[in-house]
């Protein structure tokens, strides 16, 4: 039986050198000894209410499609059972104008990409370009193809333009938005934001600079004419549960699939655990977090459909 005995020590090797791997790739997570990444809320705020006009009365939102990745690629450790990833869009109604954040994708982007799609709402979809095309103002968290790629893909782009206000690190990092592209000429001219931490976009609208997840990274602040306050959180976290476990996406995902800064999304993390509790009245929406959709659409923080 010397081949058993051979099989065994083989099995052994394996599971050896497996076990390691599997753990960094699929389960490690921790926080960085050193490093910070902090929020100013004073400061937020008060940008907020620096721009002259009524803030918006409403935060609508489309979902447009519903990826599935397993849950330990969500939050590092987890099981792998099939969670949802809804994909959506947001507008803010102003009395006489509105805003878009995030512009989710398109059917072909998602199959191209090769993330695996449970629906597609095409009629959603249209609802989004039209508000697009009605849009004063247009901004993404991030340049990645969930985010960015239903405003790649208008038609007529170039007229959209005006209205889109694209970071230096948005238009400057175009391989992070595959399968997604810019048409060409689409930028020419173009002249993208550049600012340091924060900067007020629209009367109750500020954008908080938050790279790591990628280069563009942005936290955008909303607050509403009535007070509410949401910050959109773009893909710094996937979910809440990244926040309350404190936990990232699986390595094999922010390594070799996003080549996120593990580290910085970390600390932002950490920073957002503690904005939570400091500021309870501040909601918060990750990116892709659909018992969040469903707690802020049922407390009429959001509504659903864009007008
Ligand atoms: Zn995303």
């Amino acid at each position: 039986m010397k081949w058993l005995r051979r099989l065994f020590y083989l099995v052994v090797v394996l599971v050896l050198i497996g076990a390691p791997v599997y753990y960094w790739l699929i389960v490690e997570s921790h926080i960085p000894s050193e490093g910070s990444y902090a929020i100013d809320m004073a400061q937020v705020r008060a940008l907020a209410a620096s721009l002259p006009g009524d803030k918006p009365a409403e935060i609508r939102v489309e979902t447009v499609s519903h990826l599935s990745f397993p849950k330990t690629i969500i939050v590092a450790g987890d099981t792998w059972d099939a969670a949802d990833i809804p994909v959506s869009s947001y507008q803010l109604v102003y009395a006489d104008r509105t805003a878009i954040i995030d512009t989710a994708l398109t059917e072909a982007q998602a199959k191209a990409s090769g993330v695996p799609m449970t629906s597609f709402d095409i009629d959603s979809y249209n609802r989004i370009s039209a508000a697009l095309h009605s849009a004063a103002l247009i901004v993404i968290t991030h340049e990645h193809m969930d985010h960015i790629g239903g405003l790649l893909a208008q038609s007529d782009l170039p007229k959209l333009m005006p209205a889109v206000r694209l970071t230096k690190e948005q238009v400057d990092n175009p391989d992070r938005m595959v399968p997604a592209t810019w048409p060409p000429g689409a930028l020419d001219g173009y002249t993208p934001l550049d600012y340091d931490r924060y900067t007020a976009v629209a009367p109750g609208v500020v954008l908080i600079k938050a790279p790591g997840h990628s280069p563009g990274s942005q936290i955008v602040y909303v607050q509403r004419a009535d007070g509410a306050e949401m910050l959109f959180l773009g893909d710094v976290a996937w979910q809440h549960r990244n926040i309350d476990v404190q936990r990232q996406r699986a390595r094999l995902m922010t390594q070799f699939l996003l080549k996120e800064d593990r580290d910085a999304v970390m600390l932002q993390l950490v920073e957002l655990k503690r904005l939570r509790e400091a500021e309870p009245k501040l909601e918060i929406m990750p990116g892709h977090d659909p018992d969040a959709l469903d707690h802020f659409l049922s407390a009429g923080l959001l509504i659903k459909g864009f007008k």
